[in-house]
């Protein structure tokens, strides 16, 4: 059986066993040193080293969580109509009524009418269809009134009746 020494150590090792590491013949245990080493150092380069010690760190809170939350279910959530504040007093009270834009359906009273929806009842897919229906009606009888050839007062006044109505239907 052919011997040869290993580069590193110097042991006698059988020829077939020793193995070329970076032009150095070494054995078995030296080249698994060698290799280990070489790892060290290449996650030590890269700076991977602290992030695979927090990734690791993240692993076993993520199970802790996940065990955690097998032990402890997520409570039910509130209703969301718990969640929508009651709107204080008639917003339509306090509208402009030489203000042209209140004639429409603006941002600020869709909002309010979404959440007296929702405390309704409604879930918000159903609430917002709901008010796109409302909007395209007043926009129909604001169409229809300018047709009349009512004066524009009139639109406004007979618009905010209707908006109030929405309100309170
Ligand atoms: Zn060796």
């Amino acid at each position: 059986m052919v011997e040869k020494e290993c580069d590193n150590c110097e042991t006698k090792t059988q020829r077939k066993l020793l193995g070329k590491i970076r032009g150095k013949n070494l054995c078995r245990k030296c080249r698994k040193e060698v290799r280990e080493n070489h790892r060290e150092e290449t996650i030590d380069e890269a700076g991977i080293e602290q992030e695979l010690i927090s990734l690791e760190k993240n692993i076993k809170n993520e199970s802790q969580r996940k065990h955690y939350r097998i032990r402890n279910p997520i409570k039910k959530r509130k209703k969301i109509s718990d969640e929508i504040p009651v709107p204080k007093g008639s917003v339509i009270k306090k509208l402009d009524p030489t203000n042209k834009l209140e004639s429409y359906l603006g941002f600020q009273e869709s909002h309010i009418l979404l959440k007296i929806l929702m405390k309704r009842g409604l879930d918000f897919e159903e609430a917002r269809e709901s008010i796109k229906t409302m909007k395209e009606e007043l926009r129909v009888t604001r169409e229809k009134l300018r047709e009349q050839n009512k004066p524009e007062e009139e639109v406004k006044r007979q618009m905010r009746l209707k908006i109030e109505e929405l309100y309170n239907y």
